[in-house]
């Protein structure tokens, strides 16, 4: 280190912080990562599945030695109402092809050990510290203000999440706006390994990645989760902070009925509460992502909102590791040049557009608009539920055609508008 100045400071020990941390110190640069947490993934959360490709391109062969829970084999969607669930199932040894595989993560664990992944490259870790401000000189970013202390660097990776007040702070971004950001809230619960597999029918090590929309939220913008564990269940609840605060129900009392619900009740039976966490996740999709860089500044991950939220896929965190290995390629080019300006540093966004983080998040751009459709959390669920209904009953009262009992339904939502919503979601997608 020269004259007490870093190479880089990266904000924020998740899986962006901590990618960044691995490529830069692995090229031998001097780079100390700050986390508040007391270690890294103390205070994350997750759904939680992890999309491998982006993290096997940097630690090829991760999932062998890495905390995973277990491989998705298993997927499944459903719409529910308060007393059912219309579900498709998916199982399929493809989905763990590699490359393509994702695997479920606790982020107690996993981003623990991507942190000590990079100390062993020789990123230097600093826990239990927040970092308050940042040094600006000339309009430069040239360090951070934590504990009362200065660190300086040639250049800083804004990796502080969703709520990244400091990229507010040099107004890269707004403060969060309640429509374009969820809270989740999620419970690990423990269930012997063998119960797992039992109930869920997946084998040692594999599992299941199953979303939810309807009831669940409340009729709300959002929708609960469970995704298998080895030795416990991660069971949430998302929705929209714009429509939880006029919600009749809170995001605790939602799970609540969520664990009550006829469909999740006898699957979570006998289960103990391991872990109750919540958090933000950023909704926005691409017409949210705030400026990306200036002189002697990078922003990455949730940080600069970047998540996927197509309904049946919710993708944060392969977004958060390119991001952050983008943003250090950035800066391990900076150091050749000895230039660290905005115009240097625009190469991360260049980067960024030529990568599928851009390329998806356009594809996906008008998802989060088209989620705003309360009939996908309503109707359509209730619609589903009365079509099962009369395909699946027999009481002995005269039969009726399929389509009819498919019509009477479909007709209280209203064809057109049936026929409008299907268009409209599959032009999103
Ligand atoms: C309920 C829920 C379900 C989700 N499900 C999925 C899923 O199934 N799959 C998926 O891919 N993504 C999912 N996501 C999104 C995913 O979790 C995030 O996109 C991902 O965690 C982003 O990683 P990150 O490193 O950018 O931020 P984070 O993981 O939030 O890390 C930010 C870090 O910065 C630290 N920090 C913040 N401020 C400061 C400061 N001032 N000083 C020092 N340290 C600071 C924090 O303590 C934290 O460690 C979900 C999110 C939620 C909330």
């Amino acid at each position: 280190m020269s004259e007490d100045k870093f190479d880089a400071i990266i904000v924020g020990g998740g899986l962006a912080g901590s990618v960044a941390g691995y490529i830069l110190a692995k090229a031998g640069l001097e780079v100390v990562v700050i986390e508040r947490g007391n270690y890294s993934g103390a205070k994350n959360m997750t759904g939680g599945r992890l999309y491998s490709h982006s993290l096997e391109r940097i630690i090829p062969n991760f999932a062998e030695v890495a905390p995973v829970e277990r491989k998705v084999t298993k997927e499944r969607i459903s719409l529910m109402t308060d007393q059912s669930a219309t579900t498709v199932d998916y199982s399929s040894n493809k989905l763990g092809v590699k490359g393509k595989d994702s695997y479920v993560v606790l982020r107690g664990k996993f981003d623990r050990w991507l942190a000590e992944e990079a100390e062993n490259q020789g990123a230097m870790f600093v826990y239990g510290i927040c970092v308050d401000d940042l040094i600006i000189e000339d309009g430069k970013v040239n360090g951070v203000l934590a504990a009362g202390e200065e660190m300086r660097a040639n250049a800083v990776i804004l990796a502080d999440g969703v709520n990244s007040l400091l990229a507010q702070k040099i107004g890269f971004k707004k403060e969060l706006d309640a429509h374009e950001v969820a809270v989740g809230a999620k419970e690990v619960i423990r269930l012997d390994e063998k119960t797992i597999c039992n109930r869920f029918n997946v084998k040692e090590n594999e599992g299941l990645a199953w979303l939810f929309a309807g009831s669940c939220s409340g009729g709300n913008i959002g929708g609960g989760f469970l995704y298998t564990n080895k030795d416990s269940i991660s069971l949430g609840i998302v929705a929209t902070l714009g429509d939880i605060g006029k919600s009749e129900k809170s995001i605790p009392e939602l799970l609540e009925d969520f664990k009550k619900h006829p469909v999740i009740q006898p699957l979570i039976a006998g289960g103990e509460l391991e872990e109750y966490s919540a958090h933000l996740v950023p909704e926005g999709g691409y017409s949210t992502i705030p400026t990306l860089y200036k002189d002697g500044v990078l922003v990455v991950g949730d940080a600069a909102n970047l998540v996927i939220n197509i309904g049946y896929m919710v993708r944060g965190m392969d977004l958060a590791i390119e991001s952050g290995k983008l943003a250090a390629e950035t800066i391990l080019k900076a150091k050749e040049r000895n230039d660290f300006s905005q115009a240097s540093l625009a190469h991360y966004q260049q980067e960024l557009e030529n990568s599928f983080v851009m390329k998806d998040l356009k594809h996906y751009k008008k998802f989060p608009t088209f989620m705003q459709n309360y009939r996908i959390f309503n109707e359509y669920p209730q619609m589903l539920d009365e079509i099962m209904e009369k395909m699946f009953m027999v009481d002995g009262s005269e039969p009726e055609k399929i389509l009819s009992k498919a019509m009477k339904p479909a007709k209280k939502v209203g064809l057109l508008t049936i026929l409008k919503d299907g268009y409209k979601g599959v032009k999103a997608l």
